[in-house]
């Protein structure tokens, strides 16, 4: 089988297609044969190796397909089925093997394509705002990098729970798209300082939560935005990593919080995971969770659907095709 592994880290030039032998589902696993994998930033931080991983390393962790073997203890699924799951490193690939209490049947109503599109953007989206800061009606939030992947399925969930909803997006095309997301306000925070913009634009003391993905660049002027005792939330790095910080001026900004999320750990249990997946997709079904499947690229170009990641040329999401 076709996977696409990292031999060494670095740029996306270090992106290898591999045949390999086609993997043997152990105990409670099953094997998969993917039909669409998810390109996700923290892919990025694989390949480069800010995250650390033992190589070779088949790159991904998002995708949905067809069941095409199970170990013989698994009895929660059936050969034939369509799932999808995240979180499993290898989806990269015509075939992955995955822990069978991993994987989510897919709905009737749902392509796999949309699937693979939703499963972590959108658990991600949904436990950052119905967890990690449970949105009220009428608090006023700030989403940076608004037109991403998470960005626009955050937006659509702090809306739909009666949020006033400040993105920030680095051209005219992502604030046309973050606005039809449901974006009050959507600053340029590449040419004007958004910290200013969102207290001119705040009806209160600052706002109730920050949801920032971009990091390096965005966290300091972020806490800034944030009203007395609200709350950050740091839950990526797209510009960088943010450098150590003096806990200090969580005080002097007004006793506010800090948190670093990561979805793995708002799934962690079956019943967890079960409630974040179909809520989510019964959400793409009913078409109140609108995704945006921006481009697709066959599994040999993976390492162009990187470069366009990372030079912030896409919106919404981007999949890959073996
Ligand atoms: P996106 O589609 O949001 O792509 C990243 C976006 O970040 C770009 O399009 C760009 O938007 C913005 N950006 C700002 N500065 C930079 C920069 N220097 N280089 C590149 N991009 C930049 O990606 P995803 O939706 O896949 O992921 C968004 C973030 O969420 C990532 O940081 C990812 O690691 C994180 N994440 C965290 C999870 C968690 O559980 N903690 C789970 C899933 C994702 P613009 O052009 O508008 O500035």
């Amino acid at each position: 089988m076709l996977a696409i592994q990292v031999l060494t880290t670095g740029n996306a030039d270090v992106l290898t297609l591999r045949d390999l032998p086609t993997p043997t589902p152990g105990p409670g696993e099953a094997l998969i044969r993917i039909e669409a994998s998810g390109v996700n930033f923290i892919d990025t931080y694989f390949r480069e190796g800010r995250y650390p991983a033992q190589l070779p390393y088949t790159l991904g962790q998002e995708a949905a397909g067809i069941i095409v073997a199970l170990a013989p203890d698994v009895t929660s699924f059936k050969v034939g089925n369509r799932v999808a799951w995240c979180g499993v490193p290898g989806t990269y690939a015509q075939l992955a093997v995955a822990p069978a209490a991993r994987l989510i049947h897919v709905p009737d109503a749902i392509s796999s394509q949309q699937a693979a599109a939703a499963i972590l953007q959108g658990m991600t989206a949904h436990y950052l705002a119905y967890s990690t800061y449970p949105i009220q009606r009428g608090d006023e939030v700030l989403i940076h990098a608004g037109a991403g992947g998470v960005g626009l399925l955050l937006t659509q969930m702090a809306k739909a729970l009666g949020a006033r909803v400040f993105t920030t997006v680095s051209n005219e095309e992502k604030a046309a798209l973050s606005r039809a997301a449901g974006a009050d306000e959507t600053i340029f925070y590449t040419q004007e300082d958004f910290a200013a913009k969102v207290k001119k634009l705040s009806t209160g003391p600052g706002l109730h939560a920050v949801y920032d993905s971009v990091g390096k660049s965005t966290f300091e002027k972020s806490l800034e935005v944030l009203r007395p005792r609200g709350t950050m939330v740091l839950f990526g790095g797209s510009s960088g990593a943010v450098p150590p910080f003096d806990l200090i001026k969580l005080m002097t900004m007004g006793s506010l919080y800090v948190t670093r999320p990561t979805l793995k750990d708002y799934i962690a249990t079956r019943a967890d995971l079960e409630a974040r997946a179909n809520d989510v997709l019964d959400s793409v079904a009913r078409g109140t969770l609108k995704l945006r499947l921006e481009h697709t690229y066959p599994l040999t170009d993976a390492a162009h659907a990187h470069r366009d990641l990372e030079s912030r040329k896409t919106t919404g999401k981007l999949l890959l095709l073996p």
